[in-house]
């Protein structure tokens, strides 16, 4: 059995980045960019006003003007005015040709027709957004490797990019196993349970904007299994299957995997919830077995397979691992990494209770996952624990 961090470097050494693909920018948003963006025009492309005002010759300041024009934004008149004269101008507005300067609406006096600027700190080329002021055409825009969050995707729509290349999300299949699994809504027989591992792992996805998430649920039986975990692997870059991973009569995860050429690099993590944990490789293709016990699954997820799946994006992993102080004093044997679902608050972290791993009533509750040395078997109230903080 291998340690939770050599299980978490074996899976981090197989990933490799899924091949950049072209996206609509509005399409594109939480996604890696996978090349450098440069402008291709000043913007903005005219001289621009910042402000509702009238559009003036610096040098005219003390004079009284003439109002001869109209700017609105959007407009494509052009307009010209002399010394002596100013044009009423609108925020967005392109200056007329001769102007220099926008003197705000509020520092104006209008006497007898004439505009009359009172305006002490007004200097040249006040509120006028010269061209090219946000970016200039050939400037780097965004590099690669850069998040396309919302106001990355604004800057980029404003600069007139239309599509970007980006690291796509990874596809993903997730198969549950056993014979016992009823959908949620059906009336249960005798033995049978609702089945929650695939509602709770494609929120989780969902949740990371994956979108490609296949669902598939076999029965405790190795040929079908099969059957279906090869139909998973003709296109998806991760399968994740639940259950029928340890080595009871009906767990046939890792024999299904051998004979579908899944390479097996690890079986069996020293933690708690989720030890019999499965790790295999076809190609580039990732496949988790995830031990069944709903909370086991998610542990694991958070753990080993969202890191995993963010690395495929060549993004940042969204678990934080931060330290905490323990609330209430706990005890272990040694030998395994112990995973409790936890409250983090101020500093503090307090275990909760239903630690089982089939309940995920507290799961429900967890902001965070108490990570609890493989060795120690003590840990007492005030101690320093690493937690792993879960994304909202
Ligand atoms: P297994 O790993 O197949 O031995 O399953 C361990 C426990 O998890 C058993 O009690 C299963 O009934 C339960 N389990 C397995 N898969 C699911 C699922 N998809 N949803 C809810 N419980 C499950
Ligand atoms: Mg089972």
């Amino acid at each position: 059995m291998i340690s939770v961090t050599e299980a978490k470097a074996l899976i981090s050494e197989q990933i490799k980045l899924l091949n950049p693909i072209p996206l609509a920018l509005i399409e594109s948003s939480g996604h890696i960019l996978a090349e450098d963006v440069y402008a291709q025009y000043n913007i903005p492309a005219f001289r621009q006003s910042a402000m509702d005002g009238y559009a003036v010759i610096y040098d005219d300041h003390a004079q009284a003007l003439k109002l001869v024009g109209e700017m609105a934004a959007g407009t494509s008149n052009t307009l010209h005015i002399e010394s002596g004269e100013t044009a009423r101008i609108f925020t967005g507005a392109p200056l007329p040709e001769g102007a220099d300067t926008v003197v705000m609406q509020e520092k104006v006096k209008i006497s007898e027709g004439k505009i009359q600027i009172e305006d002490q700190q007004l200097n040249l080329g006040s509120n006028v957004r010269p061209i090219g002021s946000e970016i200039k055409s050939g400037e780097l825009a965004m590099p690669a490797g850069s998040l396309l969050s919302p106001a990355a995707i604004g800057f980029l729509a404003g600069i007139g990019i239309t599509e970007v290349k980006v690291f796509p999300m990874p596809e993903v299949a997730i198969i549950v196993t056993g014979k016992e699994l009823q959908k949620p809504g059906s009336v249960l027989d005798f033995g049978q349970i609702y089945e929650s591992n695939s509602y709770s792992l494609s929120a989780a996805l969902k949740s990371e904007g994956i979108t490609s998430i296949e669902i598939l649920q076999a029965d405790d039986d190795l040929i079908i299994l099969t059957s279906i975990l090869q139909a998973a692997l003709i296109k998806n870059d991760v399968v994740l299957l639940t259950g029928g991973v340890s080595v009871g009569d009906y767990d046939f995860v890792l024999e299904a995997s051998k004979r579908c050429g899944v390479r097996q690099i690890f079986h069996k993590v020293k933690q708690k919830p989720g030890k019999p944990l499965f790790f295999g490789t076809k190609g580039d293709q990732l496949v988790f077995g995830l031990p069944g016990n709903p909370s086991s699954v998610l542990n694991c997820y958070y753990n080993y397979v969202l890191p995993a799946i963010k690395k495929l994006s060549n993004k940042e992993n969204s678990v934080r691992e931060i330290t905490a102080t323990l609330t209430h004093r706990y005890e272990k044997t040694a030998g395994l990494t112990h995973f409790l679902k936890g409250v983090y608050t101020d500093a503090k972290v307090t275990p909760l209770h239903a630690q089982e791993s089939f309940r995920l009533s507290s799961f429900a509750q967890a902001n965070c996952l108490i990570c609890l040395d493989e060795t120690q078997q003590e840990f007492a109230v005030g101690e320093k624990v690493n937690i792993l903080l879960l994304p909202q």
